[in-house]
């Protein structure tokens, strides 16, 4: 087991990684979040699979806690299941001395934590993630939250957890286009800060799609470093931060122009070729960029966005809050495994060129 610190305002926290870390979940639960009794938040499909041993293994060391379960997916990513969560959790008299434990992907820890963050105005959260998108992202940083009709994530606030317990074991039962998904924010973080694990990731995306435990852990460890760096400088995004959002403005606006038809990932790997191209446009990324990054993520991912309405992500775009007086500010590269610094971290790209190279449409794999 590897443990990776993450700074915050108020204190640190570990992130522990590796492929025996659950058997040692009860031992660390004490240890870094001890409480009079611990709800385990999880969706139902992770809780069928894995809930029966984690409950086993907490209650067996002594722990009291109890299993709530909500409807697997996004849509359950809403303030309708925090209250029902909050409400079971008063019914079943939890108090201030409780502990809120999230098992499962990105979906859960952000759930999750959003009841963690308001619960009796807060109580401590451990995330243990179970999807390589929960491992790598979710579960690091302390955003947590629910959707609402007006948009994803727009309801939340920032919770550090306690505790993270990232155990790449459990991705054996992920489904394999899920560890696809993931897997295009582990190229992201070599793409925008180490070149290395980006080669890494391109050699190794095979075993990873197989969720082979040695490639796994090495690539969830890199990852939890880097964005624990990124995000220990600077953890409310004031600057910083926001080269985590390379291939973001682009992919969430044709995310949500598909009607969520496209999968997150599968938006930002596109993402990240169109803003490669709009980099190589202004002169700011190396040119051959976007093509590197094309053969890179068509190892993973096989995307077609052409069906996709330019003008409709460019309807999402315009309502983006990065968005300012018709200017986007987006995140370019400099090559492989470097942003460049532009004005704290972005660029002003004029709404005429992003326009042009979303209607180029673009297909992976
Ligand atoms: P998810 O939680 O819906 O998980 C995807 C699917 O995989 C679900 O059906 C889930 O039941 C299943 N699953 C998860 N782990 C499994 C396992 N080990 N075995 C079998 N099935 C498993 O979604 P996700 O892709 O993990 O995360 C997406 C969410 O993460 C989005 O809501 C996104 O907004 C959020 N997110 C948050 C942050 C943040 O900083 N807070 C960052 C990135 C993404």
């Amino acid at each position: 087991m590897t443990e990776v610190r993450v700074r915050t305002r108020d204190g640190e926290y570990p992130v522990v990684v590796g492929g025996d870390a659950l058997a040692e979940l009860a031992r660390m639960l004490a240890e870094h979040a001890p409480a009079q009794r611990f709800a385990v938040i999880s969706d139902d499909r992770v809780a069928a699979l894995h809930g029966h041993p984690l409950m086993e293994a907490i209650r067996g060391a002594g722990l009291d806690a109890s299993l709530y379960t909500f409807p697997a997916g996004e849509a359950s990513k809403t303030r309708k299941s925090w209250s029902i969560l909050t409400d079971e959790m008063l019914e079943a008299g939890f108090g201030r001395d409780s502990c809120v434990v999230a098992v499962g992907g990105g979906v859960t820890t952000d759930l999750a934590g959003f009841v963690a963050a308001t619960f009796l105005r807060g109580v401590p959260l451990v995330q243990v993630p179970t999807s390589y998108l929960a491992m790598i992202d979710a579960s690091v940083g302390g955003k947590t939250g629910v959707d609402v009709s007006m948009g994803k994530n727009l309801v939340g606030a920032f919770h550090p957890p306690r505790l993270v317990v990232a155990d790449p074991a459990v991705l054996r039962t992920l489904p394999r286009d899920e560890r696809a998904q993931g897997l295009v924010e582990a190229f992201k973080h070599g793409a925008i800060l180490d070149r290395e694990y980006f080669e890494r990731l391109e050699s190794d995306v095979a075993a990873l799609l197989d969720a082979e435990p040695r490639a796994a852990e090495a690539a969830v460890l890199r990852s939890v470093q880097l964005k624990a760096e990124v995000v220990s400088d600077d953890e409310r995004e004031g600057g910083y931060r926001q080269i985590l959002n390379f291939g973001h403005t682009l992919g969430h606006a044709l995310e949500a122009a598909s009607h969520y038809a496209l999968g997150h990932g599968s938006a930002v790997a596109v993402g990240m070729v169109l803003e490669a191209e709009v980099g190589e446009r202004m002169g700011v990324t190396a040119p051959g960029t976007r093509q590197r990054l094309t053969d890179a993520l068509e190892r993973a991912v096989a995307v077609s966005a052409g069906s996709v309405d330019a003008d409709e992500a460019m309807r999402y775009l315009r309502t983006d809050k990065k968005v300012r007086a018709g200017r986007s500010r987006v995140v370019l590269l400099r090559g492989i495994g470097e942003v460049d610094p532009g004005h704290g971290w972005t660029h002003e790209v004029a709404e005429e060129l992003l326009a042009e190279v979303l209607a180029q449409g673009v297909a992976i794999g």
